[in-house]
């Protein structure tokens, strides 16, 4: 399983299949990516092998948008079928996430979160995740605050990639007890689960700890402290190895 994101310059599907492709090693059961595309989040998913996914992608316009997300999936709450596998929505269909690892505590989370209206689309403990967000996202409220407060209510590990139709050119991440790295390029930037996803883009690459949120976009980036949103210095670190 592993989780991918691009934002940058080049058409950012291709680049995602090609980095999920470099994290098959590490197995999967379904795959998915997310864009923006003329004000609207599109979510393409498929059961079984990133051939399928590829097949899916067939017919849609995958060469205009320049940031996506993208996700192989092991499935651990929920079959691993088309509606369980990731990038999940908020009920709006603003926010899209991938998410690794398990959150504990979906289940109350998630009858909290029917209470007040959402409907969930999928068995998965990640969907709550996304949703949850979608609900701390008051006016006043930005994506990065928000993305925080709901990080402070899950227990349990979690490598996390989050857009926003608002910012489309922009992905959060975070991570907990599961890998995640930030590929720093030229006019462009990567999330991933492992340094081979972008290692064709880029060797310049900054470790992410457990608690870190992480901002970027085609041309900057900047590491939060997850809990309290202070602002960290990190290290560029340059990969020698093939
Ligand atoms: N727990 C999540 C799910 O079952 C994520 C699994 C994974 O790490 O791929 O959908």
């Amino acid at each position: 399983c592993g989780i991918i994101g691009y934002a940058g310059h080049r058409p950012a599907v291709p680049v995602i299949i090609e980095g999920l492709k470099r994290m098959e090693y590490r197995g999967y059961d379904s795959a998915g990516v997310a864009f923006a595309q003329q004000n609207e989040l599109q979510v393409i998913r498929a059961e079984g092998k990133l051939g399928e996914l590829e097949n899916r992608l067939n017919g849609h316009d995958v060469f205009h948008a320049t940031t996506a997300i993208g996700h192989t999936r092991w499935a651990t709450h929920g079959l691993p079928v088309e509606r369980n596998a990731h990038p999940h929505c908020d009920s709006s269909g603003c926010l899209a996430l991938v998410h690794n690892g398990i959150i504990e505590n979906y289940q109350s989370l998630r009858e909290m979160l029917k209470s007040k209206g959402r409907t969930f689309l999928s068995d998965t403990d990640s969907e709550v995740l996304v949703q949850l967000i979608a609900e701390l996202r008051t006016p006043g409220t930005s994506l990065r605050q928000a993305f925080s407060q709901a990080l402070s209510r899950v227990e349990g590990t979690y490598a996390v990639a989050l857009i926003d139709l608002d910012e489309p050119n922009r992905i959060w991440a975070a991570r907990k007890s599961s890998p995640l790295l930030l590929g720093v390029g030229v006019g462009e930037n990567f999330v991933a689960s492992d340094i081979p996803a972008f290692l064709g883009y880029t060797r310049d690459v900054v470790f992410l700890e457990d608690n870190e949120l992480v901002e970027l976009d085609p041309f900057a980036w900047q590491v939060f402290n997850a809990s309290t949103l202070e602002p960290l210095e990190k290290k560029v670190n340059h990969i020698t190895w093939d």
